[in-house]
């Protein structure tokens, strides 16, 4: 606390990410990041971006990438706002579109940084319950509202909404915007992109970080009508003229360039979610249905955080949250690599036993 803050920044509740360890030899997965490595053209790309150039600044609207997601979803570039990781194309969209003094609405359970971008924005928020077994039911967002968020596949549950569904809350709900945050679309979900030339007010927010594995670099985007990319493109240059840089650009360009590599590892990871689903049941967890590169699960005798703690233990490092209280007994679990897999579940086996 200082008394040289500004008033707001006392009551701010920031968002606390997944941790990054500094010990190597752990076995990751409590950041959903992808568990193979950008492609190899992604990599020669940004080697090849690496020179005398850095000194003079990069193409602050970056449109080669525009125009390379443009061309990947058979879209116009103005339909394209491109940001520093999603989260910060989540927060221009936030403060650009969601500032109606009407509640924005989004499920009680879903990726926790909403309700912190609603506190930064004072925005007023309501949670949407979502039903007995972790599904949104669209039609209790029939009510006003100042624009509506879905994370889908929502986090940290997995469950997918199917499109249809998101269709027929775009019908529904026509007087403010609805955002589908499509961080993990890419590991089973049918992304609503398509849609965005029908619906004005459909805004789609999708990441490198996760099925192009480029969390490190920062590369989201957004698609939607260019009226509402236009006040993203209003607050990024009131804000930071240049959130891409050089090495961002080309690897973005890249890496929707290499489909082949996309598929490849996108499809790995959907196998090794299906085996790492069974091997979890057989040891007497409830897994909810995932479409993501995650997967949320509970055991019926243990505690989470006290398994959580016991698998660190054993060098694996998983995600867990005290709330909401709903998801306190459940533990995160990213999809690794098959030996990383092999890994967490010879630990969960160990801790198990000695139980
Ligand atoms: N949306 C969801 C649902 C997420 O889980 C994440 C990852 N934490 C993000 C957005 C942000 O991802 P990034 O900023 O790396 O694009």
């Amino acid at each position: 606390m200082s008394r040289y803050w500004s008033p707001f920044v006392h009551g701010l509740v920031p968002y606390v990410p997944g941790e990054q360890p500094k010990l190597q030899r752990l076995v990751k997965l409590n950041t959903n990041e992808n568990p193979y490595g950008p492609s190899p053209q992604v990599l020669a790309a940004i080697q090849a971006a690496t020179g005398d150039d850095l000194r003079r600044y990069p193409d602050p609207e970056a449109e080669l990438l525009k125009q390379a997601i443009a061309a990947y979803h058979g879209l116009d570039p103005a339909q394209v706002f491109v940001g520093n990781g999603s989260d910060e194309v989540l927060a221009h969209a936030f403060m650009g579109l969601f500032q109606h003094g009407r509640p924005v609405l989004f499920p009680d359970i879903t990726y926790s940084f909403y309700t912190v971008y609603c506190g930064l924005y004072g925005i007023a928020y309501d949670c949407v319950p979502l039903d007995g077994q972790f599904a949104i039911r669209v039609a209790d967002y029939a009510r006003p509202n100042g624009g509506i968020v879905i994370a889908n596949p929502n986090a940290p549950t997995g469950c997918l909404l199917a499109l249809a569904d998101i269709e027929r809350l775009l019908q529904a709900n026509t007087g403010s915007v609805v955002l589908v945050d499509e961080a993990y679309i890419d590991f089973g979900g049918e992304s609503a992109i398509p849609l965005v030339s029908r619906y004005p007010n459909l805004l789609v927010v999708q990441t490198l970080s996760k099925s192009r594995s480029l969390a490190g670099l920062r590369i989201g985007f957004a698609v939607g009508h260019p009226e509402l990319i236009e006040a993203l493109q209003r607050i990024k240059n009131s804000f930071n003229s240049y959130p891409l840089d050089r090495l961002a650009i080309a690897a973005g360009v890249a890496a929707f360039a290499d489909e082949a590599y996309f598929q490849q590892t996108r499809q790995a990871v959907m196998a090794s979610r299906g085996q790492l689903v069974t091997a979890l049941q057989a040891l007497g967890f409830e897994v909810l249905p995932s479409a993501a590169n995650f997967v949320l699960v509970r055991h019926p005798q243990q505690d989470a955080a006290g398994l959580a703690g016991q698998l660190r233990g054993h060098g694996v490092i998983v995600r867990h949250f005290r709330s909401p209280p709903r998801i306190a007994d459940f533990l995160r679990i990213t999809v690794g690599r098959p030996d990383e897999n092999a890994a967490l579940l010879a630990a969960l086996r160990a801790v198990l036993a000695s139980v």
